[in-house]
């Protein structure tokens, strides 16, 4: 693998979370009866005219501005063409080669540096309908006994945005995902969760050998819904492209599904791909021009991105450290905290996982009252420690009263009870006499368990020792 250079692209599809559809005034509203939410327009009747959502026009320009792309002074729609009952129209109105945005850079912190993801193109267009296919293998047409369309989802606007094979690695790509999604998310314009289908990623894949500059043959990885199938799905087709090339063969251009469940890349059939669209200007709209009245103030109110942000926590932290509490939106409480007097690393670490798992929400903590839980988690006992991160978020949430249920450190009190789970355990006595000097631990834990948590370890660690050794 070390002879050989990945090399990485990204399609990336995102769901803006507009009030209304994309050409039409039904609503966008995931879960609603099949079939609810349509109108003339978007079930495609004839003789019906599309009007734009000016909201979806100014989020994209908000997304394209992100993305460091150039803000398209003439855009254009078009229709491209093809028959399948997904679009009733026979066509979706998308854009071709004078997309909204274009020409973009999006940096990505790396454990070595940082990698600009050149931007290919950032364009509007409008969803499909879903199909479910009952009966066949796995969800597919072939073999079903019928199929069910749905179109709630046609006409929803959504967003595609081409990167440049930019990405070196499956990490790398996961990575980028995660900031793009962070910064969707941010600007608050779509939900884009990978598991609702709100953000979708195919991946274009090729190698070539370590110092070529060349481009070989791409496959499309299609079918990941979550960061971690990405990455696994993009090792896998890496991993079988490098065989193909060392086994003499030659890699096919072609798409492929990832099974998350097993592992396998299964090629689908080529007549799936066929792609002749005949693309021509949508003559029902006119072409879109963003006015700078429009694009500047959009451009002047944008966030800091999440890439920046990383770059400036890892003054205090690890990489994964940074990278983790930025894609996970607890940077601003982090960065809050530790100005009001928390230590870094054990901030970070508390945020990254007890918080995360009670499921705070990082936007409704105090910073100051958190701080001095921080300070104080060694001295409190853990299970209050870990009941007031659970209860950080909740309105007027007070430190204090926590901070007074002190550990019990009273070796009087705690003597007795090291006694007893000596006595009752010989065997594990005997090894740590043994030599096995793992087994403190052990001690330690049942003694935490007798008093739910309200020793302090700290204390009962020094007591086992003490005692073992007479
Ligand atoms: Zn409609």
């Amino acid at each position: 693998m070390n002879r050989w250079e990945p090399v990485i692209g990204l399609e990336i599809h995102v769901h803006l979370k507009t009030r209304t559809k994309m050409f039409c005034a039904c609503a966008v509203e995931y879960g609603a009866e099949p079939n609810t939410l349509t109108c003339p327009v978007c079930l495609g009747h004839p003789g019906t005219l599309p009007v734009p959502n000016a909201r979806a026009v100014e989020w994209t320009v908000k997304l394209g501005l992100a993305l460091g792309c150039e803000i398209a002074a003439h855009a254009v729609f078009h229709r491209k063409n093809y028959f399948y009952p997904d679009l009733a129209k026979g066509y979706q109105i998308s854009q071709y080669d004078e997309p909204l945005c274009r020409d973009g850079r999006f940096l990505v912190p790396t454990a070595e540096g940082e990698l600009e993801v050149g931007i290919v193109r950032a364009h509007l267009e409008e969803d499909a309908a879903k199909i479910v296919h009952v009966g066949g293998a796995g969800g597919r047409i072939g073999g079903a006994d019928y199929s069910l369309v749905d179109y709630n989802r046609a006409g929803t606007p959504l967003v595609e945005i081409v990167t440049r094979p930019d990405l070196r690695s499956a990490d790398d790509a996961r990575r980028f995902l995660q900031l793009l999604r962070q910064t969707i998310v941010e600007l608050g314009i779509s939900d884009a969760e990978m598991e609702k289908g709100t953000l979708r990623a195919d991946a274009n894949i090729s190698v070539r050998r370590a110092g070529d500059t060349g481009l070989r043959t791409r496959t499309e990885l299609k079918n990941m819904n979550s960061f971690s199938f990405i990455a696994r799905g993009i090792e896998a087709e890496l991993a079988r492209q490098v065989e193909v090339w060392e086994s003499g063969g030659e890699v096919v251009q072609q798409t492929y599904d990832f099974h998350a469940d097993t592992g396998a890349l299964t090629a689908r059939r080529t007549k799936e791909e066929a792609e002749d669209y005949r693309y021509f200007p949508e003559p029902d709209l006119v072409p879109l021009s963003p006015p700078p009245e429009l694009v500047e103030p959009v451009r002047r109110q944008l966030p800091e991105l999440p890439g920046a942000r990383v770059g400036r926590l890892r003054a205090d932290l690890d990489f994964e450290a940074a990278t983790g509490l930025v894609t996970s939106g607890r940077d601003r409480l982090f960065e809050a905290v530790v100005a009001a007097g928390g230590e870094p690393r054990p901030t970070a670490n508390v945020l990254m996982n007890q918080f995360a798992t009670a499921g705070v929400d990082p936007a409704a903590v105090e910073a100051d009252e958190f701080a001095k839980l921080i300070a104080a988690r060694d001295r409190i006992p853990r299970d209050t420690f870990l009941r007031a991160v659970a209860e950080s978020g909740r309105p007027g949430f007070a430190a204090e009263p926590y901070l007074a249920e002190a550990a019990i450190s009273d070796t009087d009190a705690l003597a007795p009870l090291v006694e007893r789970v000596l006595a009752e355990n010989p065997k594990q006595v005997a090894s740590y006499r043994g030599g096995k000097e793992g087994v403190l631990g052990f001690f330690v834990g049942q003694v935490m368990r007798e008093t739910r948590g309200k020793a302090d370890p700290k204390v009962v660690n020094e007591l086992v020792r003490e005692k073992l050794r007479a």
